[in-house]
């Protein structure tokens, strides 16, 4: 009797470990998965810029050849297709940046009011037919915090409010002050985000399926990216959305007031 029973605990902890190794298994498939389909949509992402921008220099040197005016509209476009293609390839080196615990700040006394007036004034160009209503805040809102990478969170919520919103929609920007946390609301009439996949949004390489079922261009870091910028600088962001109604996106932050004394002088990296 003491023999079986000596056979059978045997035989339960071995099914233990087999089933152990093939969830090991399946998460590392999954892993590989994941990084494969990232690598497809990257390289696709990357190529799109580059038959336009090859287009464009092929006119502009035919003209030049044939000694006629520049235009400065193939210019223009030209540079579009660069600065698209710079900004995927900053989004990649911050997330491996992020990865690899390299990302600095560099903070400072800041006037966050400023910064999102400043931002906004910075996508006079990009916004299409869309409206941006910006009502800056009664009072001035100073924070501790990196400008460049605040900046950059703030761009990231109106460019996809832009990029997710059908042309000439309203997008909603607001600022407020509560309790020593200034909080940024971004609000457009877009296509909105399913229920069950809002938590997932801020995770790397993350696509809605509303977002990569259509053909909406991304690669799925820039939301990756803000988190982290947002929760070193003591934050938060999250977002409230109704699936093809809209979303809000929000991004709280402590004042200046509020985290001055225990703040180291500079914040060490990650
Ligand atoms: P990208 O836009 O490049 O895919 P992001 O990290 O900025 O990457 O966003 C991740 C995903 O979150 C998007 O692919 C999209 O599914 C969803 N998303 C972000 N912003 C919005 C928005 N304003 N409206 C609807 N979906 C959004």
């Amino acid at each position: 009797v003491l023999g079986v029973g000596v056979l059978i605990e045997d035989i339960t902890e071995r099914r233990r470990a087999e089933e152990e190794r093939a969830h090991l298994y399946r998460e590392a498939q999954e892993a590989v998965r994941v990084r494969d389909d990232f690598l497809s949509i990257a390289s696709h992402e990357l190529k799109t810029p580059l038959t336009p921008l090859s287009l464009r220099l092929a006119t502009l040197e035919r003209r030049l050849e044939r000694g006629e005016n520049l235009d400065p509209g193939v210019l223009r476009h030209a540079r579009h297709q660069l600065t698209r293609l710079t900004g995927l390839i900053n989004d990649l080196l911050d997330a491996s940046r992020i990865e690899a615990g390299r990302l600095a700040l560099h903070p400072e006394a800041t006037r966050f009011d400023l910064l999102v007036e400043h931002t906004l004034a910075g996508m006079e160009g990009q916004k299409g037919n869309h409206t941006f209503d910006f009502e800056p805040p009664q009072e001035p809102i100073s924070v501790h915090g990196d400008t460049f990478r605040l900046e950059q969170v703030i761009s990231n919520l109106l460019e996809n409010a832009l990029k997710y919103s059908p042309d000439g929609g309203t997008i909603r920007v607001r600022l407020s002050l509560t309790d020593d946390v200034a909080v940024l609301s971004v609000a457009d009439p877009g296509i909105g985000i399913p229920e069950d996949q809002q938590q997932q949004l801020f995770d790397r390489y993350f696509r809605a399926r509303n977002a990569s079922t259509r053909s909406y261009g991304g690669l799925g870091l820039g939301l990756y990216i803000s988190r982290d910028i947002v929760e070193r600088h003591g934050g938060r962001i999250w977002v409230e959305s109704v699936p093809g109604r809209g979303s809000t996106f929000y991004v709280a932050l402590p004042t200046l007031a509020s985290v001055r004394p225990a703040l180291p002088q500079v914040w060490p990296d990650r």
